[in-house]
């Protein structure tokens, strides 16, 4: 008995001292090349970076060297392989060059809430789907500056990159207005009447009197409500689809006795 449990636990030590060995020359071969590895980063990202500044805009964009080298790494870290060469990493940078620009916009609407004129117009003209997050910062920077001309650039950025609502804002145009009748742009409250006037509320109200059914529009004249979204008016009776946008809002005397007129005359033929 004696003489097989020496063995075991002899076996079992030199078992423990065996893993022990690996385990500590693992982390330690890691760290020589994760060392090595930066390192040659560094290195090529020092022999590129002149060039990357100047193909990215950085110094356009009054970036200075210490941080525009830390943001050129940054970008530029996924594009390196271990055997690329300067020039063909240029190249790289050359043919993404749109997607970097978007990386260092996103990276300076992070860090910064100022901006010279030059380099809001500059941001606003490159950024895309980056300036989404910031699209109402820059909307009141925009304003601030009093540089106008890049409204209709933001206001496509999010109509396309964003999600517009069915209806602009009086305020600052943008199809931005939320079902509590906020604009996420503007920040503004909208009254019923604005939100009315501004997105031509009549001429979907006639059609709504042409359109709907006896009892729909019974309903509405009841309710004095109907529901407004993109697919233009429609009484409480219709069915909503999950995710459907649309507004619940009041009608005036005016539209109610619209909406009364045309009942009658529907009911009479
Ligand atoms: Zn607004």
């Amino acid at each position: 008995m004696s003489p097989r449990k020496k063995s075991s636990t002899k076996s079992r030590r030199k078992k423990e001292s065996k893993s022990t060995v690996i385990v500590e020359k693992k982390p330690s071969k890691k760290k020589t090349s994760k060392k090595k590895s930066q390192v040659s980063i560094e290195n090529i990202v020092n022999k590129v970076f002149d060039d990357a500044y100047r193909i990215l805009h950085l110094d356009f964009l009054g970036i200075e060297k210490e941080k525009a080298r830390e943001i050129v790494k940054e970008v530029i870290e996924p594009l390196i392989t271990s055997s690329v060469k300067p020039d063909a990493l240029l190249k790289r940078v050359q043919r993404f060059k749109n997607n970097l620009l978007k990386k260092i916009i996103y990276y300076l609407l992070e860090e910064k809430k100022d901006f010279t004129a030059e380099q809001l117009e500059f941001i606003i003209f490159n950024g895309e789907e980056a300036l989404l997050p910031y699209m109402s910062l820059l909307y009141s920077l925009v304003k601030k500056n009093k540089l106008d001309h890049l409204i209709p650039i933001l206001r496509s950025v999010w109509e396309k990159y964003g999600r517009p609502s069915p209806f602009a804002c009086p305020y600052c145009g943008f199809k931005s207005v939320t079902p509590l009748l906020q604009c996420l742009i503007c920040g503004r409250s909208i009254s019923e009447k604005e939100l009315k006037e501004h997105n031509e509320f009549d001429m979907f109200l006639k059609i709504f009197a042409e359109a709907s059914s006896i009892e729909e529009l019974d309903e509405a004249i009841s309710r004095r409500k109907v529901l407004w979204g993109e697919k233009g008016i429609v009484s409480h009776k219709h069915p909503i689809s999950p995710g459907e946008y649309l507004l619940e809002i009041s009608l005036t005397d005016e539209e109610v006795g619209f909406l009364v007129s045309v009942l009658k005359y529907r009911k009479s033929t």
